[in-house]
């Protein structure tokens, strides 16, 4: 069987689309499948300060540089919702909402996302008064009253941007401190947000069908017309299962050459199980998966 394309790529987020840049310079036949717009998580970052090159770079902007490059060299770049791969002896199938496709490599740079609160309204209240996004939805909070559920970094770092936007900012966190780093919490110390340690949202208030505040743990109830969300993310493995990959607790396992048990299936970025998710470790391991194809071409 002839297959399609030597490499595709499943996520168009900075490894995907790093691999793609590496592969299409290594004269191997590449295409990228994507479901949402170029870039993945970078598009919810607000400032981006550990980049190297950029003294400070806003997310989508970090995006659009990389995706100009994919188009300057004329990768395929095609819609896609992955929903399961298939593995023949000589090749394998990728299976989308709307197409099949064939290659003999595989890199799986599908990412991670966020992760909901879990409480009964949340789907129907997201774009609602509900986001997981600061910098895609911050504006229309202008002179608005907001909170932020969670500790780490994106939390941490997401509030003191929305108080350059809204009116008034809570920070909810279950801890009595936070997880972020050093200049994440002196950002915040520097701004107006109000912190509610120790706290937990465990209500959605709506009126028509829009958030209108929420209910918290302590009893008290705050009126927000905004909730962004940032208590973690969840890695996008779903479509793996007929695959056989190997997962630990959903994210893929792979070897010092990014290759899963699969041979031909190379994983990169925030999918793979490892300890640190940052932009500049998925941009290095999606160069050791091209690199490590382009060797046994
Ligand atoms: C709020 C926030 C702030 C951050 N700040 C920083 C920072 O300051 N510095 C830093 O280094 N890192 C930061 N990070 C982490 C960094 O953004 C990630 O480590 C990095 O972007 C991961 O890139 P990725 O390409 O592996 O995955 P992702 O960016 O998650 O991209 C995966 C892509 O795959 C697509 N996809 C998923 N499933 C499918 C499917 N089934 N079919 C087709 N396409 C699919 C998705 O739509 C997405 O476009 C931040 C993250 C967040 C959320």
């Amino acid at each position: 069987m002839k297959y399609q394309y030597n490499t595709i790529i499943i996520g168009s987020g900075v490894a995907g689309m790093t691999a793609a840049i590496y592969l299409k310079r290594s004269n191997i036949d590449v295409m990228i499948l994507e479901k949402e717009a170029p870039g993945g998580q970078v598009n919810r970052t607000s400032d981006i300060e550990n980049y190297p090159g950029f003294t400070s770079i806003k997310g989508p902007d970090l995006a659009f540089k990389i995706f100009e490059q994919i188009n300057q060299l004329e990768i395929k770049y095609n819609y896609g919702n992955v929903k399961d791969i298939k593995i023949h002896e000589n090749y394998k199938e990728i299976v989308t909402d709307e197409d099949t496709f064939t290659c003999k490599n595989i890199i799986i740079a599908t990412g991670r996302k966020p992760r909901k609160l879990g409480l009964s309204n949340e789907e129907k209240l997201t774009n609602n008064g509900i986001s997981y996004c600061a910098i895609c939805d911050g504006p229309l909070y202008k002179n608005k009253i907001t909170a932020v559920v969670g500790g780490g970094n994106s939390a941490v770092e997401e509030a003191a941007y929305l108080d350059e936007i809204c009116e008034k900012v809570y920070l909810i966190h279950k801890r009595d401190a936070f997880s972020a780093d050093e200049k994440a919490k002196i950002r915040l110390s520097k701004s107006k947000v109000e912190i509610l340690y120790n706290n937990e949202v465990v209500e959605f208030l709506e009126e028509n069908g829009k958030l209108s505040g929420v209910a918290l743990k302590k009893g008290e109830k705050l009126k927000v017309d905004g909730l962004f969300i940032y208590i973690g993310n969840i890695p996008e493995t779903d479509f793996l299962q007929t695959a056989k990959i190997d997962l630990d607790n959903g994210y893929v396992l792979v070897d010092e050459n990014m290759e899963t048990n699969v041979k031909g299936i190379y994983a990169c970025g925030d999918v793979v199980k490892k300890e640190f998710y940052q932009i500049s470790t998925a941009i290095g391991e999606a160069t050791i998966a091209s690199l490590a194809i382009k060797k046994n071409c």
